[in-house]
């Protein structure tokens, strides 16, 4: 039986860590309907996430929403202190060296290791490692703990929270949105489109274009191994992008870091990725692997540019794009949901958003 249409100023199409924050920083201005397709909010990707943020993961154009948002998460008891190790072989060298020197000129602080070095952070490190970088701000992030804090948020300041409720129709009426799912509907002059991984699918049902945002699916193992993962091992990365892991309560996460281009769903791990994950690490270090515990997937989904998209697309009225949030939306996540919410609703910017170039995020820069 279908529920009696509600009015709100914002329809939020997802409820993961974008649409969450999006939700936070919009209701204290408007009435904000958050719309979910799950029982949980936050099965899918954020769900599924590796909890670290650094200065410089997903490079230049994300730097300015990571460092924004860095204060906010310390402040607000979301990082513990990690340290990441981006390492690599004797080939190597200047690779390190030039990525050191961008970071830097943007106002990241990453310090050249020699093989003594990493060798010192890294138990077990296999001889042919002699170079690395070392970013002491990396740190860990309690992912669950910051979106329980958005939903949380929004929920005070009267966010209506709708679960099992995957929108079937988008239909503009007038000078609203009519927004359908299987029992319930609502109407809202602007649709946020916070889906993740189906934000171009949301964009067809809504008779948008398609912007080219593709979920790339990421695996990660958990291992059980001997040595036993130390408390205070740094996020150590493959300086060419081909593996990370960083310790867990005593165990290992490891990730091959593959992008394989998936469809938006509930991504699971492929045995050839876990395999790859596996002898890659066995390539890094002389540890014994005693047990796998655990292995997930999850989709990572990026604009052609692999930047985000945060802003209204200007051939539909009130379609307001928050998606391509890649490998960085939960470490961008607190500037990203402010700067999404002062674009949506016309506020003006403040300290969290002051720096950053909205332009660069705008989803016209691919019309
Ligand atoms: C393995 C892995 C490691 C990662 N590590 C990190 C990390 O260390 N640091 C970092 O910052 N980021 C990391 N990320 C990226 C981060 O997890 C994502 O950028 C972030 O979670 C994206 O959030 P989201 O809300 O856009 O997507 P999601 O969490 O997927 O939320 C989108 C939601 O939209 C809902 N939805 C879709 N269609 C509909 C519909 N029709 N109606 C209603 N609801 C709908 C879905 O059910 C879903 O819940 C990692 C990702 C992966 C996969």
């Amino acid at each position: 039986m279908n529920q009696s249409i509600q009015d709100f100023d914002v329809a939020i199409i997802g409820a993961g860590m974008a649409g969450a924050s999006l939700a936070a920083e919009c209701a204290p201005h408007a009435r904000v309907l958050l719309i979910e397709a799950e029982d949980t909010p936050g099965y899918h990707t954020t769900g599924r996430s590796a909890a670290f943020w650094e200065e410089t993961y997903g490079g230049p154009g994300v730097f300015p929403l990571t460092m924004a948002s860095g204060h906010f998460l310390r402040e607000g008891g979301y990082l513990s202190p990690r340290g990441g190790l981006s390492i690599g072989q004797a080939g190597d060298c200047n690779k390190v060296e030039e990525f050191i020197a961008e970071f830097t000129t943007l106002g990241a602080t990453l310090h050249f290791q020699d093989r003594a070095a990493i060798a010192a952070r890294v138990p077990g490190l296999r001889p042919e490692w002699v170079v690395g970088a070392w970013e002491p701000g990396c740190a860990d992030i309690d992912v669950a703990g910051l979106h329980q804090h958005y939903l949380a948020a929004s929920r005070r300041t009267g966010t209506v929270l709708r679960v099992r409720a995957r929108v079937e129709r988008l239909e503009r009426e007038g000078a609203n949105w009519r927004i359908v799912w299987a029992d319930g509907e609502a109407r809202a002059p602007i649709v946020a489109n916070a889906a993740g991984a189906w934000a171009d699918t949301i964009a067809a049902i809504a008779g948008v274009p398609a912007l080219g945002i593709v979920p790339l699916r990421r695996t990660v193992v958990q291992l059980r191994t001997m040595p036993a993962a130390a408390v205070d091992l740094p996020l150590t990365l493959g300086i060419n992008g081909d593996f990370y892991f960083k310790p867990q309560g005593g165990r290992l996460w490891l990730s091959p870091h593959d992008e394989i281009p998936d469809v938006a769903g509930d991504a699971a791990p492929e045995e050839l990725d876990v395999a790859i994950a596996i002898d890659r690490f066995e390539h890094v270090v002389d540890w014994k692997i005693e047990a796998m515990e655990r292995r997930w997937a999850g989709l990572r989904s990026f604009a052609p540019d692999r930047l985000p998209v945060y802003g209204f697309d200007r051939r539909a009225e009130g379609f307001f794009w928050f998606a391509g949030q890649g490998g960085f939306g939960i470490q961008t996540a607190p500037a990203a949901a402010r700067l999404g919410a002062q674009l949506l609703l016309g506020l003006p910017r403040d300290g969290l958003t002051a720096e950053i170039d909205a332009g660069a995020y705008a989803p016209e820069r691919f019309h």
